[in-house]
């Protein structure tokens, strides 16, 4: 099995938080997008012999983009590659570009899962963030989805922010459970350097996000999703039984994908890759190749990521797949790891380790502690 990631590398206007590669500059959309095209076509044989089974838009907003441009993108890809019969195409969309016309054209054109980016109910905090919706429109945006026929999709959420308050996030959560999606990803808000954001916070405008909050968040997030019968099956994810994301769980076991358009990622062959993150540079670069960087992941990286994804899931670390690479995480974190199964943050069922419900949400910070280290 495989992937196809499409970066669509612009935003109407720059939230606060993010640190992803956009522009606000559209003129240069119809080149980006006939170019993403080439690199499609271009890239073919990377993964030659595997059948794609999820196709995924992100960005950016892919859903500014004109539906025939989805089309386009997509017919290129089924002419190119071997597509499952199981096939999961989803775009990220935000709000305020939901609407009964273009949902329409998206199903037609293939897409049949949308990650609606909602991020928050409060209003205030969606002001803040610079976000391009209210709360009504994105509750409106969920329905209308629904309604058309996008059963499947996902709504993004952030929590941990100062000024939310408990019963504002358990009525948020409540919402979400009632209104008929199937999937949530729920992200702690974190302070990425170099975005507005964080000089607001260096200049004293905004209060900073803190620990206490973040997991005071995360605990009632997982209480009252798993409680409705939610099944949690990564840090960040949730899923209504049988509605797990291909292209999330793909993403963590590893599996091949290739991604397209400026500052996507790849990776397959041990080799991971990405595109230079500049609209401009990805146009002038791409004729004579020096578009993107690549790395050879060493053992090292190998193990680390091995460790990294499967404690941030519910299935947890395959240890076996470990000891192929010829590292026994036992032997090497015997004390670390004896004390936290005692203290009930992790669980060993002979194969998988994983973390507990009460350990999954210092997953990372587990994680760096049983990184082997070169
Ligand atoms: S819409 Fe998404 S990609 Fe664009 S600035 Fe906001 S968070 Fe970033």
């Amino acid at each position: 099995m495989a992937g196809i990631y499409l970066h669509i590398p612009f935003c109407k206007q720059a939230c606060t938080y993010c640190d992803f590669h956009f522009s606000t500059n559209l003129s240069t959309q119809e080149e980006v997008l006939a170019l993403m095209r080439e690199e499609l076509r271009f890239r073919e044989n990377e993964l030659a012999g595997e059948k794609v089974n999820t196709i995924y838009f992100g960005g950016g907003t892919p859903s500014i983009v004109g539906a025939d441009d989805i089309a386009r993108l997509i017919q290129t890809i089924a002419d190119q590659y071997d597509l499952s019969d199981k096939l999961e195409v989803t775009l990220e969309a935000n709000p305020d570009d939901i609407e009964i016309v273009k949902l329409g054209s998206w199903k037609t054109a293939g897409i049949n899962r949308l990650s609606i980016g909602v991020q928050s109910l409060n209003d205030d905090v969606l002001r803040w963030m610079n976000r391009s919706h209210n709360s009504k429109q994105a509750k409106e945006a969920v329905h209308l989805a629904l309604e058309q026929g996008f059963e499947t999709s996902t709504i993004d959420l952030i929590y941990g922010m100062p000024e939310m308050s408990e019963q504002e996030w358990i009525d948020t959560l409540k919402y979400v459970s009632d209104c008929g999606i199937n999937h949530v990803s729920a992200y702690n808000l974190t302070v990425e350097n170099g975005t507005v954001l964080s000089h607001q916070i260096k200049k004293g405008a905004r209060i900073p996000p803190d620990d206490h909050t973040g997991s005071l968040h995360y605990g009632i997030l997982v209480d009252r999703l798993e409680s409705n019968g939610w099944d949690h099956y990564e840090v960040s994810n949730f899923a209504k039984p049988g509605f797990r994301s291909t292209h999330n769980s793909n993403y963590w076991s590893r599996i091949p994908y290739v991604g397209v358009g400026p500052g996507a990622h790849s990776f397959a062959d041990n080799i991971r890759r990405w595109n230079v993150s500049s609209n401009q540079h990805y146009l002038k670069k791409f004729s004579d190749g020096s578009y993107f960087e690549s790395e050879q992941l060493t053992r090292t990286d190998r193990i680390n990521e091995i460790i990294m994804l499967g404690l941030r899931t519910a299935i947890g670390i395959d240890t076996y797949s470990l000891e192929a690479e010829g590292f026994s995480i036992f032997r090497e974190h015997e004390d670390y790891l004896k004390s936290f199964i005692e203290n009930g943050m992790l669980e060993w069922d002979e194969t998988y380790l994983r973390t507990t419900r009460k350990g999954m949400y210092f997953a990372d910070r587990i994680a760096s502690d049983l990184f082997l280290v070169s």
